[in-house]
């Protein structure tokens, strides 16, 4: 089956859509702009979020839950949030069906149900949220409130694309509650690095954390944080993002506290999210024209078994000794499956587990299991060895980290060698059409420049990169004074 993925070079969109599909990740559903996540995306899914989890609990949130409604009167209460997304909410007018009695059998809204105040499907929780953290708040005592959310939101996007941009999504948000400004920026740029770190060393894959310029801001934020990466065909895109939300949303709803001097004072605020548009990330971070290549920590089996044989007897013989190895491997922390399927050949096999990027697989057949050796493949470099049976369990555990580290090492170099660095327009054009990739250049500061370039080239400023130099230069574009550089690229 994966003889049939389109390659990269032949057309990137097309394999990454075949792919998605092909690999059992998710499907586009009846629902316009809405995906189907199927079981074997949705437990990668699952282990971003488990470690997700364990990052925010560690880091000392809380999780809580509130509703998808948000009540017409509380979203438009923050301006600025609410004009932001008002051009892609879904609004809930009506509770309920009747019969027509135009067009028999049908159904259609009853006119006399009609709600008094229209919903709006959260687009993100800002809002209700802040309307109800006004109860929780009195004094300095009530802060911070640390909490997260796990939920799906709905934003009603004209162009979707499967994991990457969806008319609903899944996503974390974070939403905090302090008593300084000071502590609401560290809170901010901590949960920046937490992405950071998570991307890094979980999903392998390299970013650049940044602040946002004005106009690429979350409507509603003082300071927008993010993580940008790059993807392999020299795109890039938002991985995650991080706002400091200043006393916006507190002075919408009126959430005030008296403070350690005794004192009345605006909450100061941030909130924070990432999406299974992560998924996405991951997919067009490592995977190759064969499939999809996964890194062992996001991995729902890290090693898969397959027997080669010719008859029950020997299959009996493999099994006993794959048993064997899933204990100790599982003793190690490793997950192993032994694929026993008797419905498909062991070629039918291999290629599944290559399109579905299990990181390592072995093989092992009725001369393994005299010589006391077994196959062993790797799926990122598509290498095969044959190894002694009693090196196999060590073998496999350190494999699996210099495969996550390889990963990382192979995206890593091919993020830096695409960062180009340039200081004239004509340039900046050729790099965009040719190379791709970021570009490093200097900017104005000014929110037209920052359009002009784009309606030219399609490049948008990723960010401002957090470690940025200062450096004293011209304007890419404006030809006017500069002092730092700042990263374009065209971006998913
Ligand atoms: P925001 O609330 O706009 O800062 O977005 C939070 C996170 O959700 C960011 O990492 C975005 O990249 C991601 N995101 C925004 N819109 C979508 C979408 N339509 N589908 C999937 N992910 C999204």
């Amino acid at each position: 089956m994966s003889k049939n993925l389109t390659t990269r070079a032949e057309d990137y969109s097309k394999w990454y859509n075949e792919l998605v599909v092909k690999a059992d990740l998710a499907e586009n559903s009846a629902v316009r702009g809405c995906m189907v996540i199927k079981p074997y995306g949705y437990a990668i899914w699952e282990k971003m979020q488990a470690e997700l989890d364990r990052m925010f609990k560690e880091s000392g949130h809380q999780n809580a839950y509130f509703p998808l409604f948000v009540p017409k009167s509380l979203f438009e209460a923050e301006e600025k949030n609410a004009e932001g997304f008002a051009k892609e909410c879904a609004v809930v007018t009506h509770y309920r069906l009747q019969n027509d009695p135009d067009n028999e059998g049908k159904l259609r809204v009853d006119p006399e149900a009609k709600l008094e105040e229209e919903l709006v499907v959260r687009p993100t929780s800002e809002a209700i949220i802040w309307n109800t953290y006004k109860g929780w708040i009195q004094s300095y005592r009530d802060l911070p409130i640390l909490i997260n959310q796990w939920a799906n939101v709905v934003r009603w996007e004209m162009r979707t694309r499967l994991f990457l941009r969806t008319a609903e999504f899944l996503w974390q948000e974070g939403h905090t509650a302090h008593a300084t400004e000071a502590e609401a920026i560290a809170e901010a740029e901590q949960m920046n690095d937490i992405y950071a770190e998570f991307a890094e060393n979980f999903m392998a894959i390299p970013v650049i954390k940044g602040i946002k310029t004005e106009s690429e801001r979350f409507a509603g934020a003082v300071e927008t944080y993010c993580i940008e990466a790059l993807m392999q065909d020299g795109k890039a895109l938002q991985a995650g993002t991080s706002h400091f939300l200043g006393q916006n949303f507190a002075k919408a709803f009126d959430v005030k506290f008296t403070n350690n001097e005794g004192k009345l004072d605006h909450v100061w605020a941030t909130s924070w999210g990432v999406s299974t548009r992560l998924m996405g990330a991951l997919i067009m971070t490592h995977s190759d024209d064969k499939g999809l290549v996964l890194p062992p920590n996001l991995a729902p089996s890290q090693v898969v078994i397959v027997p080669i044989y010719k008859n029950d007897e020997q299959l009996d013989l493999i099994t006993e000794k794959a048993n064997t190895i899933i204990k100790d491997l599982k003793a190690l922390g490793v997950s192993c499956k032994f694929d026993s399927r008797t419905t498909h050949r062991p070629g039918a096999k291999f290629a599944q587990h290559e399109l579905q990027g299990v990181p390592l697989r072995i093989a092992i057949g009725p001369k393994d299991l005299e010589n006391g050796t077994v196959e062993l493949a790797r799926r990122d470099t598509l290498t095969k060895e044959v190894i002694a049976m009693s090196d196999l369990v060590a073998t496999v555990k350190t494999l699996l980290e210099t495969i996550q580290n390889e990963l990382f090492s192979k995206a890593l170099s091919y993020r830096d060698a695409h960062i180009t660095e340039v200081n004239d327009f004509e340039t900046f054009k050729t790099v965009l059409e040719t190379k791709t990739g970021f570009i490093s250049a200097h900017w104005d500061g000014t929110a037209e420049t920052e359009q002009k370039i784009k309606e030219l080239t399609k490049a948008t400023i990723r960010c401002i990169p957090m470690d940025v130099k200062k450096e004293a230069g011209t304007c890419v574009f404006s030809g006017k004074s500069s002092e730092k550089r700042v990263l374009f690229a065209k971006a998913y």
